[in-house]
């Protein structure tokens, strides 16, 4: 039995074969487009209302939610009907809200220095699983809007290509977020790279370089030895040349291993070939790699570098640290905090 999330606008027809037509439209204007859960659609009979919701339950069920950075950070540790676990992130900002999605139940890219790939794969989440998350975190960040939609939680989102583009277009669709503010963030994928090229919508791309040569690339991010930066960086001009659209590359800074003046002269010249925008994550920590994040002042000094040298770059603004939410940290069987609990944990190391 799947969620609602899970059905399209065809599916749904089906479903609701016997009911008078219009009934899709509340159902999508409701679900979709309003973000209610079936139950509180009182423009439906209530017949109806039960029966869906009694075929068509939560995807996602609350293990533990967490609340930092005063409230504007939000973070969810969903249960699975198969009790997999994944999470979500809210971050809220004055007039909007973006959330940062799952797209597998950890990961088989085996990252060095991340949580969920020191942790290793469970399985691929379905589409409704993925559009669920935005959902609940509508719901949530209400009455802001939710205008952006980063693929930057647990999961290599073009390891699960065809769910993860469903989910693209479900959002943009019947969701309504601009597909201009959809991310894609990927390790280097570079099949899945080549066939986003060739896609319709104009979501982002957001590639994980950290690193920009194949020897240190080899040691944080295994899947470099399947596809080396040569022929990433060329999948991305592909991509860049295909849907005139700007990249980013992401760059965790970790001390004394990337962010050395070298590291900026070898990066450099990759993003200016690519004229991709360097994004600078401060590496936040987890159990399993025992290197620490660069300084403020290093990763400031790293991007000042940059910048001398003609690349536009900027440093990611820290969110949800303190509960284990920040880049990379998210690891299911880590979050301790009971469902009803509203104060953030310590930080665990
Ligand atoms: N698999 C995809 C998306 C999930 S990770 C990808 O790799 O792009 C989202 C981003 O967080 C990636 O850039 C990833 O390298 C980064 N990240 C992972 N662990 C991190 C950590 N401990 N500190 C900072 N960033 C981290």
């Amino acid at each position: 039995m799947a969620g609602i999330y899970q059905l399209d606008e065809a599916a749904l027809a089906e479903l609701l074969s016997d009911e008078p037509s219009y009934r899709v439209d509340q159902v999508i204007d409701g679900v979709y487009r309003q973000g209610v859960p079936v139950t509180e659609l009182t423009n439906l009979p209530r017949a109806l209302r039960q029966r869906l919701a009694e075929t068509h339950p939560p995807d996602l069920n609350v293990a533990a939610e967490s609340v930092g950075d005063g409230g504007d950070t939000v973070k969810w540790l969903w249960e699975l009907h198969d009790g997999t676990r994944v999470e979500t992130v809210l971050m809220t900002y004055p007039d909007r809200a973006t959330v940062c999605v799952s797209t597998q139940a950890g990961c088989a890219m085996a990252c060095s220095f991340c949580a969920t790939g020191q942790a290793g794969f469970d399985r691929h989440l379905e589409v409704g699983e993925i559009v669920e998350q935005v959902a609940r975190a509508r719901q949530r960040a209400a009455p802001r809007r939710v205008s952006n939609v980063v693929f930057m939680g647990m999961g290599e989102p073009l390891a699960n290509y065809d769910r993860t583009w469903a989910a693209v277009e479900r959002l943009q669709g019947p969701m309504g977020i601009s597909a201009r503010h959809l991310t894609v963030s990927t390790v280097g994928v570079v099949p899945g790279i080549r066939r986003l090229a060739t896609e319709r919508l104009p979501v982002r791309l957001a590639v994980s370089l950290h690193a920009a040569d194949d020897e240190l690339r080899n040691e944080l991010v295994p899947l470099n030895r399947r596809h080396p930066i040569e022929e990433l960086l060329d999948a991305c001009e592909e991509w860049t040349t295909r849907t005139r659209r700007r990249l980013s590359f992401e760059w965790a800074m970790i001390d004394g291993v990337n962010d050395r003046s070298h590291d900026a002269r070898a990066l450099a010249p990759l993003a200016r070939r690519l004229r991709a925008h360097v994004n600078l994550i401060p590496l936040n920590p987890t159990p399993g790699y025992p290197v620490v994040g660069s300084s403020p002042k290093r990763v400031a000094g790293f991007a000042d570098e940059l910048r001398s040298m003609g690349v536009n770059a900027t440093v990611r603004a820290n969110r949800g640290t303190t509960i284990d939410a920040a880049c990379g940290q998210l690891r299911a069987a880590q979050a301790v905090a009971p469902a009803t609990a509203n104060v953030a944990a310590p930080r665990r190391r």
